[in-house]
């Protein structure tokens, strides 16, 4: 059996070996295997699902080359509005939506949790929680990059209704299973370019994009927000192990199936609190990886690796 196991997503989509230079590649590889030393580390010393998962999307948060707190990508009015959630196996959970000044949202997250008198915030009342909690704050000199100024003149110079469908830029989330057979997942994102209307996709949605129950699986998605909330997608995978009985890989790729035959495209990470791990994805590729206990630490980016 497995002591423990991390396995995390840095987003899915349109992304091959002819749209990323090598640099993009090997950042994106960089930034992959520093979050899997993070969370290794924790689950390594007998801490905490949760804790481990949180410490990953940390490290993928300060990385600009993820869709999440720093590189972030850009509202219509080219800011930040950041979404993340984090759940354990005990269902405890939290998530904020549209935050804008907390250097890593999955750790206001975290904090909603362990206050415990909510489980989601949403915009200046997650910011005033953010800043009466004395977590780390941060302006748009630490979130926004050049590259995200580009990305969003690219699409507005398509036109007002013009919508970032590609996703080739991801998303990050964290899913593992502790020494103890404890689950977690957090999930963190900076949605979509060009947003509007306080839009908020699945990744900070209980159940949507991000879940964990101890009798079932944790489970962390990227992909089209929209379709992924009309699908519940991972609680409908945590309620098939449950229920149905079926094994991770099984159940994400039924669920994704249906996101499919809904219009959507995008990838999930599932661990069972056996250590069984699936990664699937309908898209050309993910960012991804994946260590355990005794197993050396492997990260890909496309769909053939
Ligand atoms: N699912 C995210 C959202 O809709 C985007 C992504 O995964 O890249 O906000």
């Amino acid at each position: 059996m497995t002591e423990w196991t991390l396995t995390i997503h840095g987003g899915a989509g349109g992304i091959t070996r002819e749209v990323l230079t090598p640099e993009q590649d090997a950042a994106a590889r960089a930034g992959l295997a520093a979050a899997l030393v993070a969370g290794a580390r924790v689950l390594a010393a007998g801490g905490a699902a949760v804790e481990a998962v949180a410490a990953t999307v940390i490290v993928l948060e300060d990385d600009p080359a993820f869709n999440s707190g720093r590189g972030a990508v850009l509202t219509s009015e080219g800011r930040v509005a950041l979404d993340a959630a984090i759940m354990g196996g005990d269902r405890r959970a939290g998530a904020v939506a549209g935050v804008t000044a907390t250097r890593n949202p999955v750790a206001l997250a975290r904090a909603v949790m362990e206050d415990g008198a909510h489980v989601f915030l949403a915009g200046g009342g997650a910011d005033a929680f953010s800043a009466a909690h004395g977590l780390e704050q941060a302006g748009e000199d630490w979130f926004v990059t050049a590259e995200r100024r580009r990305q969003l003149a690219e699409l507005q110079a398509k036109g007002a209704d013009a919508f970032d469908v590609e996703m080739k830029y991801g998303t990050v989330g964290a899913v593992a299973c502790d020494m103890h057979g404890h689950v977690a997942a957090a999930t963190s994102t900076g949605g979509v370019t060009g947003k509007r209307w306080g839009r908020v996709g699945d990744s900070p949605v209980i159940g949507a994009g991000t879940w964990a129950d101890d009798r079932a699986c944790a489970v962390s998605c990227t992909g089209s927000g929209e379709t992924f909330l009309r699908a519940g997608v991972a609680h409908a995978i945590a309620a098939r192990v449950r229920h149905l009985g079926e094994d991770a890989g099984t159940a994400a790729q039924a669920v994704l199936s249906e996101v499919v035959a809904l219009g959507g495209t995008g990838g999930i990470i599932v661990v069972t609190p056996a250590g069984d791990t699936a990664m699937r994805f309908s898209t050309r590729g993910m960012y991804r990886g994946t260590v355990s206990s005794g197993v050396a630490p492997y990260v890909a980016i496309y769909g053939d690796e």
